[in-house]
């Protein structure tokens, strides 16, 4: 049913890069006779997930959004991946990304932008457009994503769909391919919080293979989203950040949010202002610490060892080889990472901006822990603007990295987040006039919500 819902729907949304359809069956199949076998599988077994494109999938094609990866066929599973395989999860295919998850709008992809299934004109979200927009389309139930600077988040909520940021270190990063490896986070995508918690608990769990795994046991999310929607909030402590007052984000944002408040507090719970002074240093000490850690990164990207190769006529140098690749490879946003990033690392640099920015990382960290001995949780709008249209932020990276003001002071201190839509009951009613009012440009008529 899905395979013949991203068929008929994907031309117009394209939340994916690549279908597999025949490992999709046969992986189907495999969980059918496993069953039969008596093998005790989990509540997702037979489930149908898609999976970002940054994430690498044996044998199934990888391009992590840029063309310098174009025709790459990994020869091995991601742990999350691997660790789906086992749970019985089918895995549909790759979801479209800004090129290597940089990005807020799924713009940056070398092979075309992902459309909101909402309104065709405007953007899914980035950098994981793609894992949201085919949650919001009915083409997948399930998603995963990775989380460097709101990458799930700002997506979810842009489709009205649930995005959940592990904690750093929760999921393991192996297999990922690196972009900014002290803030990437792989994560689940869906419709509702419970559905996201059962693939947490699929994803989550200590991996030798990533140094920076957390050697612990996996907190019952599950049972914690279950309880959560017991609807009883008594007793728990939210905490408005005073910093985050309504400026930077747009009047209609901040509406919704206060609606959303008023709906927690009328189910109990008590709101605490609390005061965070550094996060608003937490976007600039992004910027430089994430192009920083890609510019390193990326060196692998030479032309020798994946993908691309141009200008081999046995005749060039190595060294110019490697320039024409990554030169042919890398789109606009990627080379001005690369650049930012190596200058940002340069001797005689290094202290005034990486160095610097580490520190800010720092005080922002300090913020959280204070923050927490007041309150149990800290709120925010995830994204201070709706989705914009498509083309009206390319032209100007700063607009584009001021989608990730709230999300990324999380990223940084490395705790758990989690973007819901505010009233995901009205949503799924306006979701379904809004689908119907557009069936002939979408053609995406017959679900229901569930
Ligand atoms: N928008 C952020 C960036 O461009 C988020 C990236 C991410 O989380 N992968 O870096």
């Amino acid at each position: 049913a899905h395979l013949d819902r991203i068929a008929a729907v994907d031309d117009r949304v394209h939340a994916f890069l690549h279908v597999d359809a025949e490992g999709a069956r046969a992986a189907a199949l495999e969980v059918d006779e496993r069953r039969s076998a008596g093998e005790p599988l989990g509540p997702l077994a037979g489930v149908p997930v898609g999976v970002k494109d940054i994430v690498v999938t044996r044998g199934v094609p990888t391009t992590a959004g840029s063309k310098i990866l174009e025709g790459w066929r990994p020869p091995y599973d991601a742990t999350v991946v691997e660790r789906m395989r086992a749970a019985g999860l089918v895995i549909l295919g790759k979801t479209n990304l800004d090129e290597f998850a940089m990005g807020s709008s799924t713009e940056y992809s070398a092979y075309g932008p992902t459309y909101n299934p909402w309104d065709l004109t405007r953007i899914p979200g980035g950098s994981g457009g793609g894992s949201a927009a085919a949650l919001a389309a009915y083409e997948a139930p399930l998603t995963v994503g990775t989380d460097t600077g709101g990458s799930i988040r700002q997506p979810g909520a842009v489709t009205g769909t649930v995005g959940a940021k592990p904690t750093y270190g929760g999921t393991s990063r192996y297999g990922l391919v690196a972009f900014s490896s002290s803030l990437d986070t792989p994560g689940p995508c869906a419709r509702t919080v419970e559905d996201a918690a059962l693939l947490h608990a699929v994803l989550a769990g200590h991996d030798p293979r990533d140094s920076t795994s957390i050697p612990q046991p996996v907190p019952d999310v599950v049972g914690a989203a279950r309880r959560g929607a017991t609807g009883d909030l008594s007793g728990v402590r939210l905490g408005l950040v005073r910093e985050f007052g309504g400026e930077g984000a747009e009047p209609g944002v901040m509406a919704a949010f206060r609606d959303g408040l008023d709906a927690l507090t009328k189910l109990g719970a008590e709101v605490v202002e609390v005061s965070c002074p550094h996060f608003q240093y937490a976007l600039p000490a992004y910027y430089l610490i994430a192009p920083s850690e890609c510019s390193s990164n990326l060196a692998r990207f030479d032309g020798v060892r994946y993908g691309l190769r141009v200008g081999d006529d046995g005749q060039k140098a190595l060294e110019e080889v490697m320039s024409l690749t990554r030169e042919a490879g890398f789109g606009p946003e990627v080379k001005r990472r690369v650049i930012i990033g190596t200058y940002a690392l340069s001797s005689g640099y290094y202290d005034a901006y990486y160095g610097q920015a580490q520190k800010v990382r720092t005080l922002i960290t300090r913020d959280f822990t204070s923050a927490f001995e007041q309150v149990d949780v800290l709120v925010s709008p995830t994204t201070p603007f709706v989705a914009f249209p498509l083309g009206s932020r390319t032209s100007d990276p700063y607009q584009m990295y001021l989608a990730d003001l709230f999300t990324i002071p999380t990223n940084l201190y490395g705790g758990p987040a989690i973007s819901v839509p505010v009233d995901s009951r009205r949503a799924c009613r306006s979701a379904s006039r809004s689908w119907r009012r557009r069936s002939p440009t979408t053609g995406c008529t017959g679900w229901q919500p569930r």
